[in-house]
């Protein structure tokens, strides 16, 4: 066996400044060398170290092979063998979420758990267009001086809750972190926002088009510069960018053809979570797949054996298949063949965190203020419902008043407390980590509380698959319950 490390990536400046030392003229310091060699891989008899030599060394024809079997015969997935980091800094929380809703990519953000808001928000050139400038930039600076005063009394009262805690730096760290995890509810989808975005060049592609067709210029904007900082180092693995009809109309037409649907539905009123639909009975389904594929007998007939097995054996079949797994263990793919739909009314906070999921299958609907908004009951506990229930009246009033004209921009002035309606399918298996993570101690109350009423479903419908279903923090304490 021989392994080769054939490529790995770094920062860019370190490539720029390796370049100007070595005096480098050659453009093959491009990941578009390793994409063209293992694309040739399939039908060129050569070893892999010599296609990728002469794919470094033959740039011109590296990138013409690429173009005839990336976009000519199709193998889009040879593009996802080149690689690419960006900084994305001071866009609006309400353009990251159209960013961060891509599932093939990784992205690490500032969380506003651990810095103090300065109050750098993004103008969006439509509101300024639409005459909305000045109001827009009041009230956001009234919600940023509400922040303030929140976190401040906040920061008192969970410094003298844990007095204990603040002793130590670290201790400190995190009360602080509480107080700024709970005042930014008042804060704006325009506050600005940083992270860190590492994606293949097929995913890229796929983005660049999306975000080009996004009703915010922001992200229009976005999409622009994403591309002007890649077409010339890699000309030939990303092409298609422009939205196509399908992107732009489709939407669009599906809506002409359902006219004015008349619901009875009342917006108040939806729960916060419902299971709205599930694979009919989960425990069967997953027990299935296991004793098929032990077995090694169609699903059908496994399905019938583990139809005639009593209570207790199916009850055993769970516990042997869960006991030896470790906190950091992810169920096995058995799991995934149970799938289950809920319906979730959500804080932009808790969505922030929700969307990041990205095995899950989402679908969000616009903010909107009639589902109301969350308060923290911290907020409650310092006496602050009343300033908070406030500048959430008014800017209730200026989104009434801007979307009439801008429906899909007016959404900047909302907050990290108003509420969308999600759509989110996961399959059991993504279920466990989703509970891993948002179970835990460690977890934001919010998406917590969303976490807790999934469970709460699903137990009734799964209760040997999910027996083991619980935050990291509670892991050893349930296997002891359990196994022991
Ligand atoms: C307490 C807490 C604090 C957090 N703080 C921050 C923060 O400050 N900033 C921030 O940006 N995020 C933060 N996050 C979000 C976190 O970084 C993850 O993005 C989020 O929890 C999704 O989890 P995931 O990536 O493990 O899994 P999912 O996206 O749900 O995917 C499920 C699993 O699929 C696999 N998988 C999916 N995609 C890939 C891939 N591309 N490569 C390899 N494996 C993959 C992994 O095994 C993964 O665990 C926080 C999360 C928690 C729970």
């Amino acid at each position: 066996m021989k392994v080769l490390l054939s490529g790995y990536n770094f920062d860019a400046d370190i490539i720029k400044e390796l370049k100007e030392k070595a005096g480098w003229e050659k453009d093959n310091v491009t990941p578009e060398t390793l994409s063209a060699a293992y694309a040739r891989i399939s039908r060129d008899p050569r070893d892999i170290e010599e296609l990728r030599r002469e794919a470094r060394e033959e740039v011109d024809r590296s990138r013409k092979s690429n173009e005839t079997i990336i976009f000519g015969l199709g193998h889009a997935s040879v593009a996802e063998h080149a690689y690419f980091n960006f900084d994305i800094i001071g866009l609006s929380r309400l353009a990251v979420e159209q960013v961060q809703k891509f599932r093939m990519a990784s992205f690490t953000e500032k969380s506003q758990r651990y810095i103090t808001l300065e109050g750098d928000f993004v103008i969006p050139e439509e509101i300024k267009e639409a005459g909305f400038k000045k109001e827009f930039k009041e009230l956001i600076k009234e919600q940023n001086s509400v922040y303030n005063k929140i976190f401040s009394s906040l920061q008192d009262y969970l410094f003298d809750k844990h007095s204990d805690m603040i002793r130590k730096k670290a201790g400190r760290r995190t009360v602080e972190g509480w107080a700024k995890e709970d005042a930014r509810y008042v804060v704006s989808l325009a506050t600005e926002s940083q992270f860190g975005m590492s994606v293949n060049a097929r995913s890229l592609e796929n983005i660049l088009r999306q975000l080009g067709n996004s009703g915010l210029k922001e992200c229009r904007d976005l999409s622009v510069r994403l591309y002007d900082l890649v077409k010339y180092l890699s000309p030939s693995i990303i092409k298609y960018i422009l939205p196509t009809e399908y992107d732009r109309s489709g939407i669009k037409e599906i809506g002409n053809v359902l006219g004015d649907l008349h619901t009875d539905e009342r917006k108040a009123a939806l729960p916060e979570v419902k299971l709205v639909s599930r694979t009919s009975d989960p425990d069967k389904a997953v027990a299935a797949a296991i004793v098929s594929d032990i077995k090694g007998i169609s699903y059908g007939s496994a399905m019938k054996a583990v139809k005639s097995m009593d209570q207790e054996k199916l009850r055993s079949l769970f516990v042997k298949a869960l006991k030896y797994r470790m906190s950091y263990d992810t169920v096995k793919r058995y799991f995934e063949f149970a799938d289950t739909t809920f319906e979730i009314v959500l804080s932009a906070t808790n969505y922030a965190q929700l969307k990041r999921h990205r095995i899950a299958s989402l679908l969000a609907g616009p903010y909107d203020t009639d589902l109301g908004y969350t308060l923290p009951p911290n907020i409650e506990r310092i006496g602050m419902e009343n300033e908070f229930r406030k500048i959430m009246a008014k800017t209730d009033d200026l989104y009434k008043e801007m979307s009439g004209t801008l429906p899909s921009h007016a959404q900047y002035v909302l907050t990290n407390a108003h509420r969308r309606r999600l759509l989110l399918k996961m399959d059991l298996r993504e279920i466990y980590h989703f509970m891993a993570l948002r179970l835990d101690e460690h977890a934001q109350w919010d998406i917590r509380n969303t976490a807790e009423k999934m469970l709460s479903e699903l137990k009734k419908a799964a209760p040997l698959s999910t027996m083991m279903c619980c935050g990291k923090s509670d892991f050893r304490e349930r296997s002891k319950d359990i196994f022991d």
